[in-house]
């Protein structure tokens, strides 16, 4: 009441020197206003990520509950589907066959292991069951893929959302899975098209951006992001995340991965990131792709209840849940469900609603131009 009245006293002008607009208020309010922009500049990005962070994670809050219900949760659970024994040299993954990390590969899990997962995790509350393979892509696996296709179906038919991410893969892999029932496809670019030839060697940024294409001309829902931590500057995530929220179509989904360093990989020293770093990520994707599911990911585990809560506030709204990320270690099943009610989490429904009218159609004309 005191400070009310001393308000009402101070001058206009006392009032208004108080005031502090950043780019990250700016620009959300006119992500809020205008709607998703596909024309982001590098330096609209930069000064997002740069502002200060308190004022960042606000007006990422902004945002996300002006376009999404801020209590809900999307849980997805992610199984290892096929370990190891990778070609590929990607420098944080313990999975690549170059590096000495104890890893037993294995080969690709039968159905029943498969289906049998896929039900534990429905029951324990997921509504997407997403499946890894340690593959360089699909081509040439006509078994395996036609395996894969078949878990898609059977997972699709039990009521949840399926996801894979099994390396790069060509158009008409793409529309079979789309006809599978697949509702999304991970292939992430991990960080800037600048960076990455660092951290891999094997694949080039083109051939990633090659597989979105495909997925999203197939008609299925992309998920794309990257991993902070790969000791990358700030630029480099500024990249990231221009990349992506200048792709035609945001990616329906985007994974925001802290590295978890793993020994035997020549990222095993990096030092961990810190919290800050991931709600300036999570806020900044937030503002700029506006509509996307932002996912919480791998390292998340290295974070307390009130860190991941700062995450959610900052516009996250996905998690994995489950006892392993592919092979890296995750949150405990029992110590989510104690957050969800806690800080009044919900989870969020599968999203069947797409008009399916028009899906079939768009998959008819990929079928067709083909
Ligand atoms: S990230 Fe994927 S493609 Fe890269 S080495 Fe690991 S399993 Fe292979």
């Amino acid at each position: 009441m005191i400070l009310l009245r001393s308000l009402q006293v101070l001058p206009r002008s006392s009032i208004s020197h108080c005031s502090y607009s950043s780019a990250a208020a700016t620009l959300a309010e006119k992500t809020i206003r205008e709607g998703p922009r596909n024309d982001w500049t590098k330096e609209e990005i930069k000064s997002i990520y740069g502002s200060p962070v308190l004022d960042l994670l606000f007006h990422g809050a902004q945002v996300h509950r002006h376009v999404h219900n801020f209590r809900e949760v999307q849980q997805c659970t992610l199984l290892s589907v096929k370990t190891g024994g990778c070609s590929e040299d990607c420098s944080y993954c313990p999975q690549s066959s170059r590096y000495n990390t104890g890893l037993k590969a294995q080969k690709l899990m039968d159905k029943d292991a498969v289906l049998k997962a896929a039900k534990k995790a429905k029951e324990a509350g997921s509504t997407r069951f997403c499946m890894g393979a340690a593959w360089r892509d699909t081509i040439g696996r006509k078994t395996n893929f036609n395996q894969i296709l078949e878990y898609v179906k059977k997972i699709r038919g039990m009521g949840m959302e399926v996801c894979c991410t099994l390396g790069m893969i060509e158009k008409q892999q793409a529309i079979e899975l789309k006809k599978a029932g697949l509702t999304a496809y991970n292939h992430n670019l991990d960080t800037s098209r600048e960076y990455y030839p660092n951290i891999i060697t094997t694949r080039s940024y083109d051939e990633r951006l090659e597989t979105l294409q495909f997925v999203r001309d197939a008609g299925i829902s992309v998920c794309s992001g990257g991993i902070i931590g790969l000791g990358e500057a700030e630029e480099d995530r500024v990249g990231l995340l221009h990349t992506l929220s200048t792709l035609p179509t945001h990616p329906e989904s985007v994974p925001i991965n802290a590295l978890i360093a793993v020994k035997g990989t020549p990222l095993q020293d990096q030092k961990p990131v810190e919290i800050w770093e991931m709600i300036r990520m999570i806020g900044t994707a937030r503002i700029v792709m506006p509509k996307a599911m932002i996912r919480l990911s791998a390292g998340r585990v290295r974070f307390s209840m009130p860190e991941q809560a700062l995450c959610f506030l900052a516009g996250a709204n996905s998690i994995f849940t489950g006892e392993k990320l592919l092979t890296t270690p995750n949150n405990d099943f029992d110590a989510d469900q104690t957050m969800f009610k806690l800080l009044g989490l919900i989870p969020k429904a599968p999203n069947f609603h797409e008009d399916t009218t028009f899906e079939e159609e768009r998959c008819e004309a990929a079928v067709a131009s083909n």
